[in-house]
């Protein structure tokens, strides 16, 4: 059935809600079962076709169910599975067999399978498709070997979604191929890696003769590229797209700094505070209401460029806000709580209350999930029209491209 706004609007999600809560109350139904049935009754990703967690809905019903849900103390998917909800859901339903959705994303969903993103590579990050892992077939059974790196939460997850060269002679983005790789596995070992907040939210992976199914292939030999890109664009939206309502999340923290540090205005520096405040208040609500505007605007399907200007204005403005927050703190921001002992975190850092390491953390803002400086590459190419980057290899066979 093709959806058409009429088709849409049809969907009585405020009357599905209600039910839910009313069959299983939040606060007295156990996380994974009521996460279960939210899965079941379409109202996980209610964007999503029938029986893969959705009703065939708009994005605009997926936001209202998802609002009222966190709004009743509903438990939050999200939270649990940040790369598998955000990223790999999505890229399973867009390219996925009917076996591999009917075995991956309802677990997923409720964070009983927790996954991870296998794309950089140390070599290839911002040029992931020059990417080096080799994937080689043998039989019903493809053999992989090679490293990633940078793979967020890959020390929880269970599986992970995995690229991979199969054809050295192809140009770089012909030759890969992406698959559903078990996580837990022999040939697998995830080591942690120190980030600056003191915490190893990520991981470096080596993979030496760990074997994949061909049935857990995502996509056709060859296609990987064309899956990944569907990965990549719902990453920047996942990161970029999702505004906390009007004057909360990072940028109602620096008001409520301000109004403990600078609520008098004896305080000479109050006045040059406020107006630094505000400003970023400004900017924190222009790109909350580009963002409601973009998630209305999108239908169903992949994502376009929007999400990655929604994802370089996201990482910049986090950026400023908490560098704010800071400014606002004086002293007391360098009295950071981290002992710098390995922490392996069950969750990454995102949307942490100690503002130090919500300071600490957005460094990374702008570098995961695509640079700022390849954000706006795509901004010029794509959406204004510009002269395209200088790309030397297009065209010649991946081995023959010089590398060191
Ligand atoms: C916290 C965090 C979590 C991450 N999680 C994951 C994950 O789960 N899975 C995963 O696969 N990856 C993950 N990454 C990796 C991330 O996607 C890469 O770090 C990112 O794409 C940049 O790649 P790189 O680190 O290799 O830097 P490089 O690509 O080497 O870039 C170095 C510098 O050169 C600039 N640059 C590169 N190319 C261009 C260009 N064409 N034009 C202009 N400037 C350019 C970059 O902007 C950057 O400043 C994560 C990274 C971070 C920081």
């Amino acid at each position: 059935m093709t959806v058409t706004d009429e088709t849409i609007t049809k969907l009585d999600v405020d009357g599905l809600v209600d039910q839910l809560l009313a069959d299983m109350p939040p606060k007295t139904t156990e996380t994974v079962a009521f996460l279960r049935e939210q899965f079941d009754r379409g109202l996980a990703f209610v964007h999503f076709p029938e029986g893969c967690g959705g009703l065939g809905g708009s994005p605009a019903d997926q936001i209202r169910a998802q609002r009222r849900l966190v709004g009743a103390g509903a438990p939050i998917a999200m939270l649990r599975n940040i790369i598998g909800y955000g990223m790999v859901a999505p890229t399973i339903v867009a390219h996925g067999t009917e076996r591999q959705k009917a075995r991956y994303l309802r677990p997923l969903f409720t964070g009983e399978e927790v996954w991870c993103q296998l794309f950089s590579e140390p070599g290839a990050g911002s040029d992931v498709a020059g990417l080096s892992m080799r994937a080689v077939r043998d039989g019903d059974e493809w053999v992989v070997n090679g490293q990633k790196v940078w793979t967020t939460l890959a020390h929880l997850a269970r599986f992970g979604l995995l690229i991979a060269r199969t054809d050295p002679d192809a140009s770089k983005h012909a030759g890969l191929t992406m698959f559903l790789v078990d996580m837990k596995g022999p040939g697998v070992e995830v080591r942690p890696l120190y980030q600056i907040t003191g915490e190893a939210e990520f991981n470096e992976c080596f993979f030496t003769d760990a074997r994949i199914l061909d049935e857990d292939r995502l996509g056709d030999v060859g296609e990987g590229w064309h899956v990944a890109i569907t990965t990549l664009m719902n990453e920047r939206v996942s990161i970029g797209g999702n505004s906390a309502p009007r004057g909360s999340g990072p940028i109602g923290e620096a008001v409520r700094i301000f109004k403990e540090r600078f609520g008098s205005d004896a305080d000479p520096r109050a006045a040059v505070m406020r107006e630094e405040v505000l400003r970023a208040w400004v900017r924190s609500e222009v790109l909350r209401l580009t963002n409601e505007r973009a998630a209305d605007a999108r239908r169903r399907g992949t994502p376009g460029p929007e999400g990655s200007v929604a994802k370089l204005a996201f990482a910049e403005q986090n950026k400023h806000v908490f560098d704010l927050c800071m400014d606002l703190m004086g002293a007391d921001g360098m009295l950071y709580s981290g002992t710098f002992e390995l922490v392996r975190p069950n969750h990454t850092a995102i949307g942490t209350p100690d503002m130090r390491k919500a300071f600490l953390r957005a460094r990374a803002n702008s570098i995961e999930g695509g640079t700022s400086e390849v954000m706006r590459n795509i901004l010029g190419e794509r959406v204004l029209g510009l002269p395209g980057d200088v790309r030397v290899d297009k065209g010649i066979a991946w081995k023959d491209v010089p590398r060191s």
